[in-house]
């Protein structure tokens, strides 16, 4: 059977009134009144009321909620509340049935809790509440390109699959590959920055994989990064392009998603720029006010976080980290080389971004492997790309997860990812 589907539902209304239309859609309800049936029919746009006589119902025979049809007929005026027209149907096909039980009340008048949803992941995206994050997903990222396109940067892809632990081993997946161990990529971060040669400014959004048996809100074994890394920027500059760069995410989400917003039962709330900037020696005051004794030196744990997001709330930077917890490629303060030109960007207590100014200087690259235990021989075919001219550079890593999470006010990074991937999940 042709299709030959005329309209979306959102481009139905009452004044095309007498017009032929063909649908396609999932039956939400139905109901029998006397000699009529009375159907809600949902597209991916939208919703109508479909009324079907009694000599065109005899299709209808053990219809079941959720199975898809092809409606046949014409809009007319209705008398329903919800509705501002109808289509009285001609003919209907049901194209497939859809089997009850079904393991998830899709429509969401009962609550399923996040594993029997996951697990049932394509009808849960029947709920349009669901539906509705995913396509605010896809916003945020055209979101994203725009903006940093417009800045001037070039999209790239680094591979996902690698022959050597970028970063150090800790946290990579291994996998045979030919008769050779590999690993799944944890960041682009040597890739993106060697491609500041000849690209200068370049940005990846793609999935990378970290090996930590983390059971929290916030981590996932398989989680998307937005990247960007920029020659002749320092951090600070770095730091500008990701303030305005959320800023334009939630300016353009709030603007062009009003029925996602409405459906998820959220309002984007416009942050005000600048974000406040902080130090990682003033957070340490903060906590000793708390009566949290650090040295200089201790990494903020999660609780610390916690205390730090109360008085900061909505969106700060923490900068200016001491050297020895950041990683090898971060480039040192001139004024105190304890210091690290770095930052992380934070939404309260969650780590949104981390990023920082690059060292450029292959020898200064060479002892800080070295002082964090990793061995320069294993990094040969980077290093040699700072023999070709590497140009000096900074850059971050946003967790689009995390990001999305203060977007719509959800604690569960699970909620945004359709088959998120975690240590007690890999299928589906
Ligand atoms: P955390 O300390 O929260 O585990 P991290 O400091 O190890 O994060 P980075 O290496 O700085 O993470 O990665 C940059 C960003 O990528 C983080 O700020 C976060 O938004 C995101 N990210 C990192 N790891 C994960 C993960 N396992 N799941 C989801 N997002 C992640
Ligand atoms: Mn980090």
């Amino acid at each position: 059977m042709q299709f030959n589907r005329t309209h979306d539902i959102e481009d139905l209304n009452s004044n095309m009134k007498g017009q032929e239309v063909i649908l396609g859609g999932w039956i939400e309800d139905f109901r029998k009144l006397g000699k009529m049936t009375f159907l809600t029919v949902r597209d991916v746009t939208g919703i109508a009321q479909v009324i079907v006589k009694e000599d065109a119902s005899k299709e209808l025979e053990g219809l079941t909620r959720q199975s898809v049809i092809r409606v046949k007929g014409t809009i007319q005026e209705t008398k329903a509340r919800d509705f501002d027209y109808e289509v009285k149907a001609e003919k209907i096909d049901i194209l497939a049935k859809a089997v009850h039980p079904l393991p998830i009340d899709p429509i969401g008048r009962l609550e399923s809790n996040i594993d029997n949803r996951l697990n049932a992941r394509a009808l849960d995206m029947r709920n349009q509440k669901t539906a509705s994050i995913f396509k605010l997903r896809h916003h945020v990222l055209a979101s994203i390109r725009k903006t940093l396109s417009e800045k001037k940067f070039i999209e790239i892809n680094t591979p996902k699959l690698i022959g050597s632990a970028s970063e150090g081993g800790a946290n990579l997946f291994s996998l045979e590959y030919f008769g050779k161990e590999a690993y799944l990529a944890q960041s682009p971060q040597l890739y993106k920055e060697q491609m500041t040669i000849g690209l200068e400014r370049v940005f990846e959004i793609a999935s990378f994989y970290r090996a930590e048996k983390s059971h929290t809100g916030r981590h996932l074994s398989e989680f998307t990064s937005v990247d960007i890394e920029a020659a002749f920027m320092d951090y600070t500059d770095v730091m500008d392009v990701l303030e305005s760069l959320v800023l334009e995410v939630y300016q353009y989400t709030s603007k062009n998603c009003k029925k996602e917003q409405q459906a998820i039962g959220t309002e984007i709330k416009i942050p005000s720029l600048p974000f406040e900037r902080i130090t990682y020696a003033q957070v340490l005051e903060e906590l000793k006010e708390h009566g949290e004794k650090l040295e200089f030196g201790d990494d903020l744990l999660d609780s610390h976080l916690r205390m730090v997001g109360k008085k900061h709330r909505g969106f700060y930077f923490i900068m200016d980290w001491p050297m020895k917890l950041k990683p090898f490629y971060i480039h040192e303060k001139d004024d105190d080389p304890k210091l690290s030109r770095s930052f992380d960007l934070q939404y309260g207590y969650l780590e949104l971004s981390s990023g920082g100014t690059r060292l450029h200087d292959a020898k200064k690259l060479k002892s800080r492997l070295k002082e964090q235990g990793l061995d320069p021989s294993k990094f040969t075919h980077h290093l040699q790309a700072f023999d070709w001219g590497m140009p000096p550079h900074a850059g971050w890593g946003l967790g689009l997860e995390r990001l999305m999470t203060t977007l719509i006010g959800v604690d569960n990074v699970r909620e945004v990812v359709l088959y998120p991937r975690d240590p007690d999940r890999l299928t589906p």
